[in-house]
């Protein structure tokens, strides 16, 4: 989205009357080769690669509100790659290199910012197990570096390196991780994909499947019926209650998860910082909010707002930490509905019905993997076989006992 300063100054003395909308609103078409279930940031990014690099055509996206309405425009940004498991690391390394040329392929402005993230240690056991981490990370091309005590001290020195209940003893640094911009990156992915001639059609919801003999034939939707040959669901914390409209229970719960942000203050952390020791971890945002979050609520949900007692829970995990953060106020709280898979590792696989694709069980991470889960999802649609680096990610690994056991959190209370 380049604008000369021109235009700008123009628009600025004469109303903001010369903006167009980023995309189209069209009317839903009787028919398509492709639907998407689900305008968030999976659901887009599918559409794009589906459009731009597979070069299919007749795609839609239908989204029950608005584009970027759930998890992709509510998450706390954070983007990387620190993985550990063979299954999960060359994926969100993908996913890095993808976000490292993304705002060039979208010609978009997603605030892509490498920051970095620096995971603490507390315990000489916990620096084991991150220098393991390393090198698996530094093994599937990614980077990372282990920082001891005094090297995290020059970097952060507001961190609590007194007499701490948890003593710091240094963290796992990854450069070229760090935050974008979540909303920017539904609409870059949006605009690319309605300029390659994806339909993207709001308030439409989903409200049944047809399938015939096994095979999905289309949809019913809140703006009557969409006859589809293949259909790809990527409905994040809906999962469960869209995909039980098929008949099929899936191994995935549905949790609210908070986020937290105080008012601005002067420029402080330089990156993502997590807590080893309790569910905690911070960023500071342009505007200078302190960004930051913790666990889930314990309970399931599908209602989009969480409870005080997990919010007790983060702000003292943060002060264990930061005990400056007792100073700051806070400026919002929100949540969103996650699909937590039960091993932490996401679906992106074919379902038993013929036609019908699952994109889901994002718990933590399906911001950061928003460009490599819209990748190996359209290649799946398109190829009908998995991509090379989303090949474990299949929904048949919880009966057969392979399961991607990564919990994948922003911070890992890893005490073991
Ligand atoms: P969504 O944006 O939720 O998209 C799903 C869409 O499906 C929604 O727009 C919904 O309206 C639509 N839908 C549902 N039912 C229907 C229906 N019946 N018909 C049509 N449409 C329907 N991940 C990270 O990697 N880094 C982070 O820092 C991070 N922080 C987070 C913080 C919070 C507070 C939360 C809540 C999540 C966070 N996440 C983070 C997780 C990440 O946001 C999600 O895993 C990811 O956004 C899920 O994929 P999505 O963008 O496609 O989901």
């Amino acid at each position: 989205m380049r604008y000369s300063a021109f235009r700008l100054l123009k628009e600025a003395l004469t109303g903001h009357r010369g903006w167009r909308p980023l995309w189209r609103d069209p009317e839903p078409q009787p028919a398509y080769d492709y639907v998407i279930v689900g305008g968030g940031g999976q659901g887009l990014a599918t559409a794009y690669y589906l459009a731009k690099v597979f070069r299919k055509a007749r795609i839609a996206v239908v989204e029950k509100g608005w584009l970027g309405s759930g998890n992709i425009g509510r998450n706390t940004t954070v983007i990387r790659s620190n993985y550990l498991l063979p299954g999960n690391e060359p994926f969100y390394e993908f996913s890095m290199k993808l976000w490292e040329g993304l705002e060039q392929e979208l010609n978009f402005n997603a605030m892509v910012s490498q920051r970095g993230i620096v995971n603490l240690f507390h315990t000489d056991a916990q620096r084991d197990a991150y220098r393991r981490r390393g090198n698996a990370m530094l093994l599937a091309g990614a980077d990372g570096e282990l920082l001891e005590r005094d090297q995290l001290r020059a970097m952060v020195p507001f961190l609590n390196f007194g007499n701490a209940r948890f003593p710091i003893k240094g963290g796992l640094l990854q450069r070229r991780a760090g935050t974008a911009r979540h909303d920017g990156v539904a609409w870059g992915y949006a605009r690319g994909a309605d300029r390659a001639g994806v339909d993207l059609i709001q308030n439409c919801e989903v409200t049944g499947f047809r399938i015939d003999s096994g095979r999905i034939r289309g949809l019913e939707t809140s703006r009557g019926y969409i006859g589809a040959s293949k259909v790809g669901v990527a409905v994040a914390g809906s999962t469960s209650r869209v995909m039980a409209m098929t008949g099929l229970r899936l191994p995935i719960e549905s949790h609210v998860l908070q986020a937290f942000v105080s008012e601005g203050l002067k420029l402080t952390i330089p990156g993502v910082i997590t807590f080893g020791a309790g569910h905690f971890y911070v960023s500071q945002s342009d505007k200078g909010g302190l960004v930051f979050g913790g666990d889930l609520d314990g309970y399931n949900s599908y209602a989009q707002r969480g409870n005080l007692p997990v919010i007790e829970d983060v702000a003292e995990s943060g002060m264990a930490i930061m005990p400056m953060l007792g100073r700051a106020r806070l400026l919002r709280i929100w949540g969103g509905i996650m699909d937590m898979s039960m091993d932490g590792s996401p679906i992106i696989d074919r379902s038993p019905i013929q036609g019908l694709y699952l994109n889901a069980g994002w718990c933590y991470g399906g911001f950061k993997a928003t460009p490599a889960g819209g990748y190996a999802f359209a290649h799946l649609l398109a190829t009908d076989t998995p991509h090379e680096t989303a090949k474990a990610y299949r929904l048949d690994r919880f009966q057969r006992g392979y399961v991607i056991d990564e919990k994948g959190v922003g911070a890992q209370p890893n005490l073991h």
